[in-house]
């Protein structure tokens, strides 16, 4: 048990863990005060000035006041300067409480601002990663870890704070007391030391006793007292409880554990009754030094009264602060380690570092050469050898089965994951090349699971602040995509914030207006690509044929990606690609697909009785909508 020692880590075979040791972690810190509260480190040390001022001022006064009154007792005078001496030091030190009170009220304030900041910027970095890493149960793990770092004010970065400003305080304490025992004798200052290092080693010893066999002992004994707090008020467990007359077995459940619990605290208040047993019994051989070495002193050097007031006030301050110093190093290096996970997680590479230009045009061509990919950790090839050219202005439909790698497709085409094998060129240039952010704006996609965010449905649309959200435009998109009456009914239209999260008076969306709603953020987007994965596997069926009907309009010149597993969507596309099993196995036209008589045309009649049906429906809504534009 040396705290001056690295203490021994688990072992940590993450390629991205680094130690950066606790004098570069308090450097981190110092630099994230003095790029976001630099007045934090004025008050740092104003702070530890006064505060450890506090701590002299009485003792140095009392001398001089014992001073004053010995040698008016021997020689009569004054009693004036005596009082102003004490007046003068009851304002110093009020001045230096407030002083000391304000830096700290800065400090817990700032503090808490600084770690917000290192929370924003954890956000924000998890935000550009690569979206495939964060699909990756160790990347979780890791940003698990970063949170942690940063989750409250005792912990990892703001624990880390608040040592540093006890360490800076207790620097300044034990300088002055050495400096004003080095007016008389130092010899007694490693004696001190020593004393203090002993009391916080068996400090130490019994904190790690106290963890291990109080709260890490009690772990499995807390989860089931939750476990039985869960079954006892959760509404999902009160029926059987009471039909089952359950009540008496759990009770005595819970004493039982209740018990382990109460004898597991006896232990820890016994440990802690030893330390300040022990606490008490090094602070009397200390003082019993400290007088011995004082008397020693008068004896031997004539100290006077006042000096022997002062050196002892100094001795017994000093004593403390080492102890203080030895015991916040231990805090400081326990949250120095959570400190090194947020830094490592945030010095992960994002896969965006250095990207070139996506050069400006009028067209845009994507060639899709031999690519196979296969998602991590998997052993078999979502996608295999998949040859297809993209043209600028084309409407491709792509149709399989489920789990024909249909998605995953679209998902190399977006860059949302990088191909294993082969390449994906954009205008001839591998989109690798690219600046990830300067891709993604080529896009106006419409995902099948659409997540709505806690804002105005017009910002849904818009995907950005109000200030940047032209509502008007925002409004005419959702009506196209068939959310028109949905707006005229509610109040505040498409100011209605979503979600209630935020907003109590936020409304929820179905699946198929969820899906309207993606369709209008696709058009509002208005990228030169429209991606549109299942667009309408949430729709009914009017609304499916509206968007049939109106996908030619909507899309104008524009190349377009539709996904759909119903072949219907193919009617109106320049071509389609057929996926099966991870492989494009047919490209054409309906018609030359349906002439070649392979998968397509498989799937075509396996489909063809609904093709009945949506015929029918087709029929019939056409009747629909020309009545309904008839009245
Ligand atoms: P489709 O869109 O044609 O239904 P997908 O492209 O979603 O098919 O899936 C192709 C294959 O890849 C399936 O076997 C699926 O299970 C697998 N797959 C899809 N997404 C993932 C993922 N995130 N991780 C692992 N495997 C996946």
């Amino acid at each position: 048990m040396n705290i001056f020692k690295k203490s021994k880590k688990e072992e940590n075979t993450d390629e991205f863990h680094k130690d950066y040791g606790t004098i570069s972690n308090c450097i981190f810190i110092l630099k994230k005060f003095r790029k976001y509260r630099p007045s934090l480190i004025f008050f740092l040390f104003a702070g530890a000035a006064a505060g450890a001022s506090m701590s002299y001022l009485w003792s140095f006064i009392g001398k001089l006041v014992i001073d004053m009154i010995e040698r008016q007792t021997a020689g009569g005078g004054d009693i004036m300067p005596l009082l102003w001496l004490t007046l003068g030091t009851t304002v110093a030190e009020f001045l230096m409480m407030w002083l000391n009170n304000y830096a700290n009220i800065r400090l817990d304030v700032g503090f808490t601002y600084v770690r917000l900041m290192i929370i924003r910027e954890r956000m924000a970095k998890v935000m550009t990663m690569e979206y495939e890493t964060l699909e990756s149960p160790d990347m979780l793990d890791r940003l698990q870890k970063a949170k942690r770092a940063t989750a409250g004010d005792w912990q990892g970065v703001q624990g880390m704070m608040t040592y540093m400003q006890t360490m800076l305080l207790q620097g300044v304490s034990v300088i002055t007391a050495i400096t004003i025992m080095s007016t008389f004798d130092l010899r007694i200052v490693p004696v001190i030391a020593v004393l203090s290092l002993i009391q916080f080693l068996f400090f130490e010893y019994i904190r790690k006793k106290d963890k291990k066999e109080m709260w890490d002992a009690m772990a499995p004994h807390w989860r089931k007292l939750e476990y039985m707090e869960t079954v006892a008020t959760d509404f999902s467990y009160a029926k059987d409880i009471r039909l089952f007359g359950m009540k008496d077995f759990l009770s005595a459940k819970q004493h039982e554990v209740n018990s382990i619990e109460l004898e597991h605290w006896k232990k820890s208040r016994q440990y802690w009754i030893y330390n300040t047993i022990f606490f008490h019994g090094i602070r009397a051989v200390s003082q019993v030094i400290i007088i011995s070495w004082l008397i020693w002193g008068v004896v031997e050097n004539g100290l006077s009264i006042g000096n022997f007031m002062l050196y002892f006030s100094g001795a017994n301050t000093f004593s403390g602060a080492v102890t203080q110093i030895l015991t916040s190093l231990s805090g400081l290096r326990e949250r120095s380690a959570h400190t090194d996970d947020y830094r490592s997680f945030m010095d992960i590479p994002t896969g965006n570092e250095k990207g070139i230009h996506v050069p400006t045009a009028d067209r845009y061509t994507f060639e899709f050469k031999n690519v196979s990919f296969k998602y991590k950790g998997q052993d078999t090839f979502a996608l295999k050898n998949v040859n297809i050219t993209l043209n600028a202005g084309e409407k491709l439909a792509v149709v399989g089965l489920n789990g024909a790698g249909k998605s995953t497709f679209i998902k190399l085409l977006l860059r949302l994951y990088d191909v294993t094998e082969g390449q994906i060129l954009m205008n001839g240039t591998d989109i690798r090349e690219f600046d990830r952010n300067e891709y993604y704006r080529l896009f106006s996609p419409a995902f099948q699971d659409v997540t709505v965010f806690a804002q105005t449905m017009a910002e849904n649309v818009s995907m950005s602040s109000p200030a940047n959200t032209d509502k008007k435009a925002a409004e005419e998109y959702l009506r196209s995509a068939g959310l028109g009456d949905k707006i005229d009914k509610l109040e505040k239209g498409a100011d209605t914030q979503i979600l209630k999260i935020l907003y109590d008076d936020g409304i929820d969306l179905s699946g198929g207006e969820k899906q309207k709603l993606a369709l209008a953020r696709a058009l509002y987007k208005n990228a030169p690509i429209i991606v549109l994965d299942e667009p309408t596997a949430a729709l009914d069926a009017l609304a499916e044929y509206r968007l049939y009907r109106s996908f030619d309009d909507m899309v104008g010149g524009k190349s377009a990606v539709y996904i759909s597993h119903r072949l219907s969507s193919t009617r109106f596309c320049d071509r389609v690609a057929m996926f099966k099993a991870g492989e494009l196995v047919e490209t054409g036209t309906h018609e030359e697909l349906m002439a070649l008589d392979g998968a397509y045309a498989e799937m075509f009649r396996v489909q063809a009785q609904y093709y009945t049906e949506d015929k029918d429906i087709f029929q019939i809504n056409d009747k629909k909508e020309a009545n309904i534009n008839a009245e």
